[in-house]
């Protein structure tokens, strides 16, 4: 039978779906995570009538139109794809989630918050919901239970998303075999999901790729005029701790090959001042041969030498002027020799 002709029914989402659909998402792309995006509930297998909710995911507009674009033999973004993002997704938004409900409980009396605590935990059991029983685990404190779950959840078999997801709330993003991870970054780099990208190189430890592919996600929510977004993933990164990783990095290639200006700055940048004290103490000849005016003062003041130390502040201070005088207008006729004696 000719499928021609035939039109593919839609039937409006009952209000009650859409809303949990919309929850579950956070009102979030759960491909690009762009937070603050116009945003609609796709159907998966494309069957407008099929609104069961395994069917739907939120998508941008964007995402969407990935879904009707053809690239090579198949879509771009296609069923099975999406189903990994929104797990991967859903999944983000649960543990932000308890994290923020763990720090709404403390504002109540301890004996509920206890009774919260074990309810949930007993209503995520029942449902051999191991991968999130894990995330509750790791919110409120039990990590031997965390990890307990984190066994079960991997053992009953997870995407790579979700491996990666739970070994980094132990902290061992290294258990994950290296072909799951390429297999994450192939794909979201293929789909250009920057922040997912950020996330995923933070989990594994590589900061000047996280800090590379958070920039991009900013970069592209500031160009759609999306400032909740960039504000939101600004301050993720930098909470995560991507300013003091960079210096450390670069810290440790400068010590490498012996660069002791720039080692002497990230360690300022990074505010480790008896690391910083040893280095000039260590260091002292080759400081004082070299006659370096920036390392002189420091050098003295990690001596405790005060006066050299204000001595060679006051050499510097003097040098201060040779550039920034050079473009003062030159007195007519004379030479700026002349000017200076004058
Ligand atoms: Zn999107």
């Amino acid at each position: 039978m000719s499928k021609k002709g035939v039109k593919k029914r839609r039937v409006a989402i009952p209000a009650g779906i859409s809303a949990k659909v919309l929850f579950l998402s956070d009102r979030t792309c759960c491909v690009c995570r762009q937070s603050g995006k116009p945003v609609q509930i796709h159907h998966i297998d494309e069957n407008p009538s099929n609104n069961a909710i395994e069917n739907l995911a939120v998508l941008c507009f964007e995402c969407h139109n990935l879904t009707m674009l053809i690239g090579g033999f198949a879509k771009k973004l296609d069923a099975e794809q999406i189903i990994l993002y929104r797990a991967d997704w859903a999944r983000i938004v649960s543990f932000q989630r308890m994290v923020e409900e763990k720090r709404e409980s403390e504002f109540v009396q301890a004996d509920d918050q206890i009774d919260y605590v074990t309810s949930t935990a007993e209503a995520l059991r029942e449902n051999k919901a191991y991968e999130l029983l894990a995330m509750h685990y790791n919110t409120y404190g039990g990590i031997d239970l965390r990890d307990k779950y984190i066994e079960k959840a991997i053992r009953s078999g997870t995407s790579a998303e979700s491996e990666l997801f739970l070994r980094s709330l132990q902290g061992r993003a290294d258990l994950v075999p290296n072909e799951k991870v390429s297999e994450i970054i192939s794909r979201q780099q293929r789909d250009k999901s920057y922040l997912s990208l950020g996330r995923t190189y933070a989990k594994i430890n590589d900061w000047p790729n996280a800090v590379k592919h958070y920039c991009l996600g900013i970069a592209e929510s500031i160009d759609g005029g999306n400032q909740f977004s960039a504000a939101y993933y600004l301050k993720e990164l930098c909470d995560a701790g991507a300013v003091a990783k960079l210096f450390e990095l670069e810290l440790e290639s400068r010590s490498k090959i012996g660069d002791l200006w720039w080692q002497v700055r990230c360690l300022e940048e990074l505010g480790w001042n008896s690391e910083l004290d040893a280095l000039l103490v260590a260091k002292r000849s080759e400081i004082e041969a070299s006659n370096d005016l920036l390392l002189l003062p420091k050098l003295y003041l990690a001596l405790g030498e005060r006066k050299r130390a204000i001595t060679a502040l006051k050499t510097q201070a003097a040098s201060a002027d040779r550039f920034s005088s050079a473009d003062r207008k030159r007195p007519r006729g004379g030479s700026d020799k002349k000017r200076r004696k004058s």
